[in-house]
C-alpha cells in the first residue's frame, strides 16, 4: 500500500518510519522497514500500527538500524495472506542477501513459486510478493538492476517495488507498473515513495516514474532506464504543497 525508501547521510530508520506515518491515511494492516549497514540487513516488521513498529524499532537496539543511512519501508494492505509478521513487508529472499517492498499484485506468483521450488527455493510467507524477491535473487549474477529487470520480464501483474542487496550496498533499485513511484531529489540524499506525502518534508524536487521505468538510486541522485536498460528521461517537477 505505502512504499518509502531512503539513501542519504541521515538515520534511515527514523525517516522511513516517519514516511510510513505520513502515508497512514491510505489505510494498512501491517508495516515494516529494512536497513543496510556494514554488510548487514536489519529487518523489523509487525502487524498493526506504525506506533507499534516504532516501538519495536526503538526496542530492537539493532546496531544496523541505529547506524544505517539507507533502507526501505512499507505499509501493507494484504491481498494475499493474512496480516501477520511473516506476511508483512519487507520480504527477504532465502539467502538473506536481498530485501524488497512491493505494492500491487503478482498475478502469476503461483507459477513463479512452482518454478523456484523446482530449483529448491521455497517461499515462507503466503504472499504473492515474496515470489518476486526470491525470483530476483535467483536471477542475480553481479548486478542488481539486471536481476530486477530479468525477473520483472517474467512477471504478470502490477508492481511498485524497491529492492536492496548487501552485495551492492551503494544503491537501491526501484521499478513500477500500474502502481505509482515518485523519486525525491534532495541535497546529499534521495528518497523514493509511492506517495509524495512521504517525500515532501525532505525535498520539493520530484520525478514521477512511468510504467516499465526503473531507477537506480544513490545519495547523489537517480539513473532512469527501461526494462531493456535503455535510458529514459523524466522531467523533474517542483512540488508546492503545504506540509
Ligand atoms: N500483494 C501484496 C501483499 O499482499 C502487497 C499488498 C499491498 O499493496 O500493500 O502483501
Amino acid at each position: 500500500c505505502g512504499i518509502v525508501g531512503y539513501f542519504g547521510k541521515r538515520n534511515a530508520s527514523e525517516i522511513l518510519v516517519d514516511g510510513l506515518r505520513r502515508m497512514e491515511y491510505r489505510g494498512y494492516d501491517s508495516a515494516g522497514i529494512a536497513c543496510l549497514y556494514d554488510g548487514e540487513i536489519g529487518v523489523v516488521k509487525c502487524p498493526g500500527k506504525i506506533k507499534g513498529l516504532r516501538e519495536k524499532v526503538d526496542a530492537s537496539g539493532l546496531g544496523v538500524l541505529a547506524a544505517s543511512t539507507l533502507g526501505i519501508g512499507h505499509t501493507r494492505w494484504a491481498t494475499h495472506g493474512p496480516p501477520n509478521e511473516i506476511n508483512a513487508h519487507p520480504h527477504m529472499d532465502a539467502s538473506g542477501h536481498f530485501v524488497m517492498v512491493h505494492n500491487g499484485i503478482i498475478e502469476n506468483y503461483k507459477e513463479i513459486r512452482k518454478g523456484l521450488s523446482q530449483q529448491g527455493i521455497e517461499c515462507i510467507s503466503d504472499t504473492d510478493s515474496e515470489a518476486l524477491i526470491q525470483l530476483i535473487a535467483y536471477c542475480y549474477k553481479d548486478n542488481l538492476e539486471k536481476a530486477v529487470s530479468e525477473a520483472l520480464k517474467k512477471v504478470k501483474g502490477t508492481y511498485g517495488i524497491v529492492v536492496l542487496t548487501d552485495h551492492e550496498p551503494d544503491k537501491l533499485v526501484t521499478a513500477r507498473c500500474g502502481s505509482p513511484i515518485v523519486l525525491g531529489l534532495g541535497k546529499d540524499e534521495t528518497l523514493v515513495a509511492s506517495d509524495a506525502a512521504a517525500i515532501i518534508p525532505h525535498t520539493r524536487d520530484a520525478v514521477y516514474l512511468e510504467d516499465f521505468d526503473m531507477a537506480v538510486i544513490t545519495a547523489d541522485g537517480v539513473t532512469m532506464f527501461d526494462l531493456q536498460h535503455a535510458p529514459v528521461n523524466r522531467e523533474t517537477t517542483t512540488m508546492d504543497w503545504d506540509e
